[in-house]
C-alpha cells in the first residue's frame, strides 16, 4: 500500500498510469467512483459465490473459446477458487473482476482497486490473477501483489490530494474518519495513509492490534497481537530500531477497559537513535474490529533537550 515493497522504477511507472486515468476523468474530486474507472477502462465486474458457481464456468467457458485446453480449464478455475480461498480474480480474457459474495461489503472497495492495479499495470495484465487474505493485505511483500496494492492506494486515495488535505488536518482519530468518510475508504486504510502520507518527514508511528484488555477484539487468525506496525519515513529513519513488540508494550501498558471508541490518550518516552528520550502522544481507538494506535513524536525529553 506505500512504495514498500515496490521498487522505485516500478512505483513511478504505476504513479503515471494511476495519474493518466485520474486525468482521463478530469481529475474527479473525493471520492472516487469506482463505476467511472471501470467504464474508462473497459473492464467488467461481477460476483461469484462458491455454491453457485455458474458466473465462474462462464467465464471458464469464455476462456475456452481462445483456449486450447477445453474441458480441464473451466474446472481448474472452479476448483482454484475454493482451495486457494480466493477473495477475488482478475480474468484478463473477459476484462472482468470478480469477486467473492461472501467478503464483507466494506472490503469490497479495496479489492477492485487492487484488481484494476493488476488489469493497468502492464507486465500483469495478461496474467489470470487470484487473490486471498495474503495477497490483498496491504502489508503483502510479493512483488507483483504490492505493486497491485500500491496502484489501489494510489487510486483510491487520489494520489497527492489526500496527503494535501491530510496536511490542513490534525494528526487524530476524528479527522481520520472525516477523510475517511470523504474519500469512500474504511477507517484503517485511510489511517494507514495519515501516518505514511501526511508527513513523511515527522516521525510517527501507527499500530494495528489486538486489544490488550480484549484479546477477541483484533487478534490475528495464530491469535498474535500485532497485526501491522505502520511508519512514516522520518520514525524509519529516526527510530528503526524500535521494534512492533516494544510499541506494543506501551499500548499494553496504558490501554483501558474501553470496547469501543477513544481507548486512552497517553505521553511516552521511546529513544532514538541517538539514545536520546524522545516524548511520543499516543492516542489509541478501538473500532470493535482493532485497536488503531497512533504514536506522534512531540519533543526531546526536556533533560535531553540542547539548549
Ligand atoms: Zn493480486
Amino acid at each position: 500500500m506505500s512504495g514498500e515493497g515496490v521498487g522505485d522504477y516500478e512505483a513511478e511507472d504505476i504513479r503515471k498510469i494511476v495519474s493518466r486515468i485520474l486525468s482521463d476523468l478530469g481529475n474527479p474530486e473525493p471520492p472516487l467512483k469506482l463505476p467511472e474507472v471501470r467504464a474508462l477502462l473497459g473492464l467488467n465486474l461481477g460476483y461469484y459465490s462458491t455454491a453457485n458457481t455458474t458466473l465462474l464456468q462462464d467465464v471458464a467457458a469464455r476462456l475456452t473459446v481462445a483456449g486450447k485446453q477445453i474441458l480441464a480449464r473451466p474446472m481448474l478455475l472452479v476448483e482454484a477458487v475454493t482451495k486457494a480461498k480466493l477473495s477475488a480474480l482478475w480474468v484478463p480474457d473477459t476484462k472482468r473482476i470478480l469477486i467473492d459474495e461472501t467478503v464483507p461489503k466494506p472490503k469490497h472497495r479495496w479489492i477492485e482497486g487492487h484488481e484494476v492495479g493488476h488489469s493497468v499495470i502492464p507486465w500483469h495484465r495478461e496474467f489470470l490473477f487470484g487473490d486471498n487474505e495474503f495477497t490483498l493485505d496491504p502489508a503483502c511483500h510479493a512483488a507483483i501483489e504490492a505493486e497491485a496494492n500500491f496502484g489501489a492506494a494510489q487510486m483510491l486515495f487520489l494520489q497527492n490530494r489526500f496527503a494535501q488535505e491530510a496536511r490542513d488536518s490534525a494528526l487524530e482519530f476524528k479527522a481520520i474518519s472525516g477523510l475517511a468518510k470523504r474519500f469512500g475508504n474504511t477507517l484503517t486504510t485511510t489511517f494507514w495513509r495519515m501516518i505514511e502520507d501526511r508527513d513523511p518527514n515527522a516521525a510517527v508511528f501507527g499500530m494495528v492490534t489486538a486489544h490488550p484488555r480484549y484479546p477477541e477484539i483484533g487478534s490475528g487468525d495464530n491469535g498474535e497481537p500485532i497485526r501491522y506496525f505502520i511508519r512514516s519515513r522520518a520514525f524509519r529513519e529516526k527510530f528503526g530500531h524500535v521494534t512492533p513488540e516494544a510499541a506494543f508494550a506501551l499500548i499494553e501498558r496504558n490501554a483501558t477497559h474501553k470496547k469501543r471508541g477513544p481507548v486512552f490518550d497517553a505521553l511516552e518516552v521511546l529513544s532514538n537513535s541517538n539514545r536520546e528520550a524522545c516524548e511520543f502522544q499516543l492516542e489509541s481507538f478501538c473500532n470493535t474490529h482493532a485497536l488503531l494506535t497512533i504514536g506522534m513524536f512531540v519533543r526531546l525529553k526536556p533533560a535531553f533537550a540542547r539548549t
